[in-house]
């Protein structure tokens, strides 16, 4: 999807929002937060955990007035409030709703694929943290989106946040057989050339997931410690989870 680099900011009530969580200790650190799953991804990752999402449009939505009244009784119960997807950046009414969620006090984190740098460039003003998956090499992309030449705008985001005063996780999800061991040393020294010196990995696990195939093909996690070690050795810090 084409981005505009002088799009409008639509009100947040246009927000398309698939599902909402109201209260977990694991999607922003160390920060008790809600978390709303914005609908729609411009991507097809066949490990993808909410294929649900992806649609544009989804069988049911949220509106964005209730979720953010509701979010004002929650003050003093909730730390932060994580944007995640879907994509949550593919909706130009993101910006909207987190400066909405941001005046009512919270901490405001974002899970993203950094499928548009140009939208996530508006936003980090009101960021506190961000999830970045980096999915592949940028030349392996493909093979994991589905979409051509989806490695580009992901590096464009990843740069973005390493200029930005903003703290940031930069996490990959492995798959033997779409990250394989190889794949995974290559990753490594691109991000290691790119600066990055905390990663975090975490093994490919089959729940939300609607293709059987990849499940099948899972096998035992290649994150085996001679492997880790290799890493290690290009990227001191690196989290498994
Ligand atoms: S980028 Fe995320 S939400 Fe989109 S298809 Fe891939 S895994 Fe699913």
């Amino acid at each position: 999807m084409a981005q505009s680099c002088s799009e409008s900011s639509p009100s947040a009530n246009a927000l398309r929002i698939g599902g909402l969580v109201p209260f977990t200790a694991t999607d922003y650190p160390d920060l008790l937060s809600a978390v709303i799953f914005c609908q729609g991804c411009p991507w097809r990752c066949a490990y993808c955990h909410n294929p649900h999402l992806i649609p544009a449009h989804g069988e049911s939505s949220l509106p964005w007035p209730d979720i953010h009244q509701w979010l004002a009784t929650r003050q003093e119960l909730l730390d932060g409030v994580v944007f995640s997807g879907g994509e949550p950046t593919a909706q130009a009414a993101l910006l909207a709703a987190v400066q909405q969620v941001k005046q009512l006090g919270f901490k405001i984190g974002l899970h993203t694929g950094g499928a548009y740098p140009r939208r996530l460039q508006k936003l980090l003003p009101y960021l506190d943290w961000v999830g970045l998956d980096i999915k592949a090499t940028r030349q392996h992309y493909p093979a994991i989106t589905y979409t051509a030449e989806s490695g580009d705008p992901a590096f464009e985001s990843l740069a973005l946040l390493q200029e930005a005063n903003i703290c940031f996780e930069i996490r990959t999800t492995v798959h033997n057989a779409l990250t394989p061991e190889k794949e995974l040393l290559r990753l490594a020294q691109e991000l290691k050339d790119a600066g990055v010196q905390k990663w975090t990995l975490q093994s490919f696990r089959g729940n939300g997931c609607d293709n059987n195939d990849l499940i099948l093909s899972m096998g035992n996690s290649i994150l085996n410690e001679p492997l880790l070690s290799r890493l290690r050795s290009l990227i001191g810090d690196i989290i498994v989870r």
